[in-house]
C-alpha cells in the first residue's frame, strides 16, 4: 500500500486461458494485503461454482449496453461474444486513497486501460509452451475437442499481444510465477516517490546533522 498522498498502483493483468491467472491471481491476494481484486461485470452466464458479485457482477446484455451510455465503465470489451467490463468507480476511489488495485482483463481491455492511465503497471502471463497449454486445457476434462481447439486459437490470439506488456511472467512452476508477481508489486512500492514519503523522516534526520 502506498502512503496518504500517493495514488495507489494499478495492475493489468492478461493471460490466455489456461495460463493459471485466476490461480495466481487469488493467490497473490491471499499473500499481499495490500492488493484488491477488482470484480468485473459479464454478459457471459455463470459457471458451477462461481457467485454472482464474488467472480463476476453478471447482468444481461441491455443491462450492460445501459452501463455503457451511463459511462460507468473504465473500459469494456466484447471477449469471444460476451461482453466484460471495469466499473470506474470502484477502482478510481480506491487507487486515489492509495491502495493497490489489480485488474484481470483481456488485452483490448489492457489497451484501453494503458491509453487512460499510462502510469499502470501491465503484466503478460504465459504457460511454459504450447503443447503445456494444450494439455492444461485437454486436462480440465470438461470440454468437448472443439471447444479446446477454440480456446487454443483463442489463447494464440491473445499471446499475439503479450509484447504490448511491461512485464512477461512465465507459470511453469506455480510458486515461481508467484514469487515474480509479488517481486513486480514489491518493487513499486520501493520506487522513491512512494519511500520518500513514507520515510521522510529517516532522509531528513540522515541528511540533517546541524
Ligand atoms: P472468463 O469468461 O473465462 O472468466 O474470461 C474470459 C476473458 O475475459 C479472460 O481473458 C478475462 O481476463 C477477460 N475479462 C474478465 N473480466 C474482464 C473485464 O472486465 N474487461 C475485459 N476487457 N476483459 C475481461
Amino acid at each position: 500500500m502506498s502512503q496518504a498522498g500517493e495514488q495507489g498502483t494499478l495492475f493489468v493483468i492478461s493471460a490466455p486461458s489456461g495460463a493459471g491467472k485466476t490461480s495466481l491471481v487469488a493467490e497473490m491476494l491471499r499473500e499481499d494485503a495490500g492488493l484488491g481484486v477488482s470484480v468485473s461485470h459479464t454478459t457471459r452466464p455463470m459457471r458451477d461454482g462461481e457467485k454472482d458479485g464474488v467472480n463476476y457482477h453478471f447482468v444481461s446484455r441491455d443491462e450492460f449496453e445501459a452501463m455503457i451510455a451511463r459511462g460507468d465503465f473504465l473500459e469494456h470489451a466484447d471477449v469471444f461474444g460476451n461482453y466484460y467490463g471495469t466499473s470506474q468507480v470502484w477502482v478510481r476511489e480506491r487507487l486515489a486513497s492509495g491502495r493497490d488495485v489489480i485488474l484481470e482483463i483481456d488485452w483490448q481491455g489492457a489497451a484501453q486501460v494503458r491509453r487512460l492511465m499510462p502510469e499502470c503497471v501491465s503484466i503478460f502471463i504465459v504457460p511454459p509452451s504450447a503443447a503445456i497449454l494444450r494439455e492444461r486445457l485437454v486436462g480440465r476434462g470438461t470440454d468437448a475437442a472443439e471447444v479446446i481447439e477454440r480456446r487454443l486459437s483463442e489463447a494464440e490470439e491473445e499471446c499475439r499481444h503479450a509484447v504490448e506488456f511491461d512485464y512477461l511472467v512465465v507459470n511453469d512452476e506455480f510458486s515461481v510465477a508467484l514469487g515474480d508477481l509479488l517481486a513486480i508489486a514489491r518493487s513499486r512500492r520501493l520506487r522513491m516517490p512512494v519511500q520518500q514519503v513514507r520515510y521522510a523522516q529517516l532522509l531528513d534526520g540522515l541528511c540533517d546533522r546541524g
